[in-house]
C-alpha cells in the first residue's frame, strides 16, 4: 500500500490491513500462511512536525535455535515515527529524541516496507522457545529397525547367495 506519507499525517489519516508474512521477503519464517494485522495513524505535534503511528499485531513462526522447531513469535509492536523530508533532515534530528524513530518521507511511501523493516527490527536475533518441546522418541524406532528384518529383505540376500 501505497500512501503519501506527508499528507497522511497532516490530515491525521488512519489506514490499517494485514500482511501475510510470505510477502515479507527479508523475513525467514516457516509458517508461511502466518498473518500480521496493522494499524498506522497520522498525526502533527504541537511544533506541526508530521508524525506516523504503527501498530503491528500478530504471530510469525520461526526456527527455534536450540531445537530447531518452530517456535510462535506473538508480534505486538508500536512504534512512532518522524517523517523527515530528506535524508539529510533525517540526520539533522537530535539523537536525544529517542521517544520516536525518524523515517524520511515520500509522496509514494510504502506502508509494508516500514511493516517489513519495524517487524525484522523487532524480531528476536535469536528465536528460542522459552521451554523448548521434548524430543521426539526416535531411540525406541532405531532398536525396532535394527532388530526386525524385512522378510524381503532375507528373502533376497538368499537368493543372491544361491546364484
Ligand atoms: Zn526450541
Amino acid at each position: 500500500m501505497m500512501i503519501d506519507a506527508f499528507e497522511f499525517a497532516r490530515g491525521s489519516q488512519e489506514a490499517s490491513g494485514s500482511v501475510e508474512v510470505r510477502d515479507l521477503r527479508r523475513l525467514e519464517v516457516v509458517e508461511r500462511g502466518d498473518r500480521l494485522e496493522w494499524e498506522l495513524a497520522g498525526s502533527t505535534d504541537e511544533r506541526g512536525r508530521p508524525f506516523l503511528d504503527l501498530q503491528v499485531r500478530g504471530a510469525v513462526h520461526l526456527v527455534c535455535q536450540r531445537c530447531l522447531q518452530p517456535v510462535r513469535i506473538e508480534t505486538d509492536l508500536v512504534a512512532r515515527f518522524l517523517l523527515a523530508a530528506s535524508e539529510a533532515e533525517a540526520d539533522a534530528v537530535p539523537l536525544e529524541e529517542d521517544a520516536f524513530d525518524v523515517v524520511v518521507g515520500a509522496r509514494e511511501f510504502d506502508v509494508e516496507g516500514l511493516i517489513e523493516d519495524e517487524v525484522i527490527l523487532w524480531l528476536p536475533l535469536v528465536p528460542k522457545h522459552e521451554r523448548c518441546p521434548e524430543p521426539l522418541p526416535s531411540t525406541e524406532d532405531t532398536t525396532l529397525g535394527e532388530g526386525k528384518v524385512s522378510p524381503f529383505a532375507a528373502l533376497g540376500k538368499m537368493k543372491k547367495e544361491r546364484s
